[in-house]
């Protein structure tokens, strides 16, 4: 399927299986903003709970914190927001469309790098078992033809921006001949900077009401408690302090479905170190994050570090961990060295010391922070858009099937009783009863047991458990698997058991050990 096909069946499946909704569906909609539906928010939480159990209940020396989404105006101008949180945008005077100029730019170097893609595709057919990627990616004049000139727009588009040169970024986009990808026109306005805050206000009355911003990124809410935390936690460095919430964008574009939207969830972790360690630190967790991705099982070839050329003004290495996403690899999560600009700039700001004293040194210093940040909605765009298969069966038939992995997946059986009569029903229910008590399940009783099947493998539940006339016997069952489709007779007293052993987040989580 084009991956453009694949994309719009995400979306709609998305939406017919109650994952997500368009935000305000009713009245036409709200651009680039979503609502998680009846399986969307327990996705959503599995994939939340996931990263904090991993973050902060493995870890020793990382807590976790809640903090609030207003905060006082002048972190935002402390943490650079205010001065520097911008894209550069760019309109098209035909279309009237408005574009990210860096965008357009990258999204020209994505095609170059598609033709990299085919050619090597082409080779590994060509040359079979004796194909060596490495050394083709090297040698190939053409592709080493293409990835030179990707690395030169790259690295011009890199200093352009650096240098606030926006009239050399927009005499890039006419160099190359970049069109405006919906119509074709290339009638373009200048490149101006756009920032991305939301404002608000706070305060009953126009004259005394205080202007605020609605928080870009759960960070700084972390920053400002640094001290607090440190004390009331008797934290000693290394320590990390980490926070889920909600994060707004005013983003130029935001046309990837759950992708880029203007409110969205962020999963942050602040690790405070000692200065001159950042190296160190910034290379484990880089790994860690990567074995933590790894460890859903949603295969190594959809992953990718990509380190930043070009780096924010707080950070001294970048690097995003990229998914291939059915539009191509993208950023899902941001590892920043974040040295000690933000605790810093907030000291400078309020005028209170945030530094911390080394008992082991007896010297007090401003600790240097390590940041792993990561986008809830599009941890859950990548694990729903890789988990959408359709799969031709053995008879020719094709099947819907939602492969989540069952430690994340909304429901983790469904009871069906094979006919409405006999007592089956009843049965089936006792069992919910008592498998509520440690799993979310439902009981389905509509429809012929094979179209039941089907709505589960397409509503991503792992297991569904068939009650039957043998039941009534011998108190056995049978247990499907979504994946593999096998069945097995069990006996009811064992279906705890049995998928506790396969949706046990300790069962996953350790294969990051
Ligand atoms: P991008 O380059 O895609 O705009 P970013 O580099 O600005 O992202 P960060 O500021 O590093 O992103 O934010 C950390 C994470 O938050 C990102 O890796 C991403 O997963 C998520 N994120 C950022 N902006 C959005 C958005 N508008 N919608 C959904 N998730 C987002």
């Amino acid at each position: 399927m084009a991956n453009e096909d694949q994309f719009k069946k995400v979306i709609s499946h998305a939406k017919e299986y109650g994952y997500v909704f368009q935000s305000s569906e009713i009245y036409d909609g709200l651009s680039a903003v979503y609502d998680y539906a009846q399986n969307g928010a327990e996705l959503k939480k599995n994939i939340r709970d996931y990263w904090w159990k991993a973050m902060v209940q493995m870890n020793e020396n990382i807590v976790g914190i809640d903090t609030a989404i207003f905060m006082h105006p002048t972190t935002w101008k402390a943490s650079g927001h205010v001065d520097a949180f911008s894209d550069p945008l760019i309109d098209n005077k035909d279309s009237k469309k408005r574009y990210r100029a860096d965008v357009l730019v990258e999204d020209y170097c994505a095609k170059i790098e598609n033709k990299i893609e085919k050619e090597v595709k082409k080779a590994t057919k060509r040359f079979g078992d004796a194909f060596n990627k490495e050394e083709f990616l090297s040698t190939n004049g053409r592709v080493v033809g293409y990835q030179e000139k990707i690395n030169t727009i790259l690295k011009r588009l890199g200093q352009s921006l650096e240098k606030e040169d926006l009239a050399d970024v927009k005499a890039l986009i006419e160099e190359l001949e970049i069109a405006d990808p919906l119509t074709g026109s290339r009638n373009w306005t200048d490149v101006k900077q756009f920032n991305l805050m939301f404002g608000t206000k706070l305060g009953a009355s126009a004259e005394s009401a205080m202007d605020l911003y609605l928080r870009p990124e759960t960070a700084q809410g972390i920053f400002v408690n640094f001290l607090n935390v440190q004390k009331t936690g008797r934290m000693k460095i290394p320590f990390g302090i980490a926070q889920t919430g909600k994060a707004f964008r005013n983003e130029i574009v935001a046309r990837q479905f759950i992708f880029r939207m203007r409110e969205f969830e962020q999963m942050e972790m602040q690790f405070f170190i000692k200065p001159g360690t950042q190296k160190e630190w910034f290379e484990h967790w880089k790994a860690t994050r990567m074995k933590w991705h790894l460890s859903l099982g949603m295969e190594n070839d959809n992953y990718r570090f990509h380190d930043h050329e070009k780096l924010a003004h707080y950070a001294d290495a970048a690097t995003d961990i990229e998914f291939k996403f059915p539009f191509g690899f993208k950023e899902l999560e941001g590892i920043h060295s974040r040295t000690d600009f933000d605790l810093k700039q907030h000291e400078e700001f309020s005028g209170k010391k945030l530094q911390y004293f080394d008992h082991e040194d007896n010297a007090s210093y401003t600790p240097y922070v390590l940041e792993t940040s990561i986008g809830l909605d599009r941890m859950f765009l990548a694990v729903f858009s890789n988990a959408l298969k359709d799969e031709t069966l053995e008879d020719g038939s094709v099947r819907t099937v939602l492969k989540l992995p069952a430690v994340l997946a909304p429901t983790k059986a469904a009871v069906l009783p094979l006919v409405k009569k006999d007592g089956l029903p009843e049965i089936a229910r006792q069992i919910i009863g008592d498998l509520k008590w440690d799993f979310n399940v439902i009981y389905d009783e509509k429809d012929a047991v094979g179209r039941r099947y089907r709505r589960q493998d397409a509503a991503g539940t792992p297991f569904c458990i068939t009650v039957d006339h043998k039941t009534l016997e011998d108190n056995t069952v049978t247990i499907r698997h979504r994946d593999t489709m096998e069945q097995q007779r069990v006996k009811i007293e064992d279906l705890k058991d049995i998928i506790k052993k396969e949706v046990d987040v300790k069962h996953w989580l350790q294969k990051m050990e």
